[in-house]
């Protein structure tokens, strides 16, 4: 085959710096490819502590990495920032905003974003919080609220910039609950001595009956328990109806007046145009078989949360999460090499090292295969393994002292409003629904 970058090495083109797509690169080094690495931000995002940035508990370049810099020395790697606009499978390229990129093989890491599940108007309203950038303009909300609702005479004018509804009761949306009521419980009488406690609300909605479903009995009730002492008010079985900006209503006819709704009850593939509409599945997930290799294709492979691997033993295929993007990047570029030499590939096993989430500051819930562990000792746990999955050792190092601070002043200092979140503006950028759609 001619090669698409004119060296004697086939081009693998990797669209998006994330866990998986940095996995791969990685695991490629010294081989005889040549690497393109294409992402629209020139840096990782380590998402699960981003509802950390959003509560001023870290800055955002403490759970940020260059791309760049991961990458320093690896000889047959290049970066690129381009946004994909476009994959044209039948001339083995790619539209972007950099103009044409050509692969020999590509592999798209993408990822996922927020699914609203159509509704426009709750899309233009609530907050997602799936990106830096997002993460950062939820805290500038958070924080405008509270200094407006200082101004406000009444305590009825003050309760829609006082009432925050967390929608979604999976890990994103109990740590995120669980982090607002920390900053009402330890952080509102420092910075806003006249604001009343009190009056502050942090809900969680849920449509299904408990708490993180994907987690043991054990972790959903002991997670519904800690944010019931933190002061959520947990609302499991209750549908959001819509939400208008200014009040959020449910499906048993109940609602609450809000100027503060996140948005963390679903997640769909981030698909790039130009695939053939049978590989896209539900979730908008790109199905691919046990190698990664898109339905259809003979070039084209999908890792991570874009992907979904179909077979016998996972018929929905595998979960969400880091572990099994980190994985399949490492095993498809095993497979990568298998395919220049000639050897057979290897089908993808996914390795389930268990899952945990955070309530609060100091209690935690740990799923571990059968093993199962709540409190103080899971906490330490999930401190432990997200500070040693963080990218670069300045990222540890910055976050753990950030984390040692908190935990003794219950004081952690970011909560600056660097740019002010303004909702037209972002609905300009990033091309949201109207109001009235
Ligand atoms: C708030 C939150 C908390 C989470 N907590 C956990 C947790 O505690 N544990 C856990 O295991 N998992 C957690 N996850 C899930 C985990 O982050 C994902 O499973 C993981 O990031 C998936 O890796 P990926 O490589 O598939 O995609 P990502 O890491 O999302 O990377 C995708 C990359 O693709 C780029 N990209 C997308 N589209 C384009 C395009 N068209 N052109 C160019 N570049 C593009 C993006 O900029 C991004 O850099 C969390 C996710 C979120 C949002």
């Amino acid at each position: 085959m001619e090669k698409a970058s004119g060296s004697k090495f086939p081009k693998i083109v990797i669209i998006g710096g994330g866990f998986g797509g940095i996995e791969l690169s990685k695991h490629l080094d010294d081989k005889p490819v040549d690497i393109v690495m294409l992402d629209k931000h020139n840096y990782h995002t380590f998402q699960p502590l981003l509802y950390q940035v959003a509560t001023g508990g870290l800055e955002a370049d403490s759970i940020a990495f260059p791309l760049r810099k991961i990458f320093e020395g690896q000889k047959n790697f290049k970066f690129r920032i381009a946004e994909v606009m476009k994959i044209n499978p039948e001339k083995n390229s790619l539209d972007t905003t950099i103009g044409e990129v050509k692969y020999d093989y590509l592999v798209i890491a993408t990822g996922s974003t927020t699914n609203f599940f159509g509704n426009k108007q709750t899309e233009h309203f609530s907050m997602p919080m799936k990106s830096i950038p997002e993460a950062l303009n939820l805290r500038s909300m958070i924080l405008q609220n509270l200094e407006e609702a200082l101004l406000l005479g009444t305590k009825e004018e003050r309760e829609p910039y006082l009432n925050f509804v967390v929608v979604g009761a999976g890990p994103t949306g109990v740590e995120l609950s669980g982090a607002i009521a920390e900053l009402r419980n330890h952080i509102l009488h420092k910075d806003y001595p006249e604001l009343n406690k009190d009056e502050m609300k942090v809900y969680l909605v849920e449509g299904l009956p408990k708490v993180l479903q994907v987690m043991s009995e054990q972790a959903s009730a002991k997670s519904t328990e800690f944010l019931k002492e933190l002061g959520v008010e947990v609302m499991t079985d209750t549908m959001v109806k819509g939400y208008n900006g200014k009040e959020i209503k449910f499906g048993d006819g109940k609602s609450i007046k809000t100027h503060n709704v996140i948005w963390s009850a679903g997640v769909m593939g981030q698909v790039i145009d130009g695939l053939p509409k049978e590989a896209i599945v539900k979730g908008n997930r790109i199905q691919t078989d046990d190698r990664n290799l898109i339905t259809g294709q003979k070039n084209i492979y999908a890792i991570g949360d874009v992907a979904v691997v179909i077979t016998e033993d996972t018929p929905k295929g595998h979960p969400g999460v880091a572990p099994v993007a980190m994985q399949q990047g490492t095993h498809l570029a095993k497979n990568f090499i298998k395919i220049i030499n000639n050897e057979p590939t290897a089908p993808f096993k996914y390795f389930d090292k268990g899952s945990m989430a955070t309530v609060g500051r100091n209690k935690a819930v740990v799923d571990i295969g059968k093993i199962r562990f709540q409190g103080f000792f899971a906490w330490l746990t999930w401190m432990f393994v997200h500070l040693m999955s963080l990218i670069s050792f300045r990222n540890k190092v910055v976050v753990f002292i950030n984390w040692i601070g908190s935990y003794f002043s219950y004081n952690g200092g970011a909560r600056l409003i660097i740019r002010k979140f303004s909702r037209e503006e972002i609905v300009e950028t990033e091309h949201l629904p109207k109001a009235d759609d």
